[in-house]
Parts: C-alpha cells; sequence; structure tokens
C-alpha cells in the first residue's frame, strides 16, 4: 500500500479541521497536513450515510405510529357498530 504524503511538504500527518470557506453556506471538512497545513482533501461537513441512516430510522419509527393508529380506529369502528 502506498503511503499518503503531503504535496508541499512531503510529511505524512494529516488532521480533518472544520471549516467554513468564504461565499460558502456549509460547513466543510478538510483534510490537511498537519505539518504544514496545505488541504489534501475535502468532505461534507455531515456525513450523508449518517444522515440516511437518522432519516431511515425515522421513517421507520413514523411507520410504526401510523400502524398504532390504523389498530385504535379499527378498534373504535368495531366498538361503535
Ligand atoms: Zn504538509
Amino acid at each position: 500500500m502506498a503511503w499518503s504524503t503531503c504535496a508541499k511538504c512531503g510529511k505524512s500527518n494529516f488532521e480533518m479541521v472544520e471549516a467554513t470557506p468564504r461565499n460558502s453556506a456549509f460547513k466543510l471538512l478538510y483534510v490537511q497536513c498537519a505539518i504544514c497545513g496545505a488541504v489534501a482533501g475535502v468532505m461534507d461537513y455531515v456525513n450523508p450515510g449518517s444522515l440516511l441512516q437518522l432519516l431511515g430510522n425515522e421513517v421507520d419509527r413514523q411507520g410504526q405510529m401510523l400502524t398504532e393508529i390504523k389498530e385504535e380506529l379499527a378498534q373504535i369502528k368495531k366498538a361503535l357498530k
């Protein structure tokens, strides 16, 4: 496996740093050299996979609530007959 090195200083120490570049409406994460600060890559601040997992969990929770409401409505309907 190749060893990642900074294109500017040649060192191999990288870190994640929060950043909001000028004219950007969103925070980003820079992968930067921990020695000289040269930016090697940029990532979304919010991980899309984690966000999808949260949304999926919420959809499941809402689905369960709808099932419970349907069951209660069926019981009310039965009681009114
Ligand atoms: Zn560097």
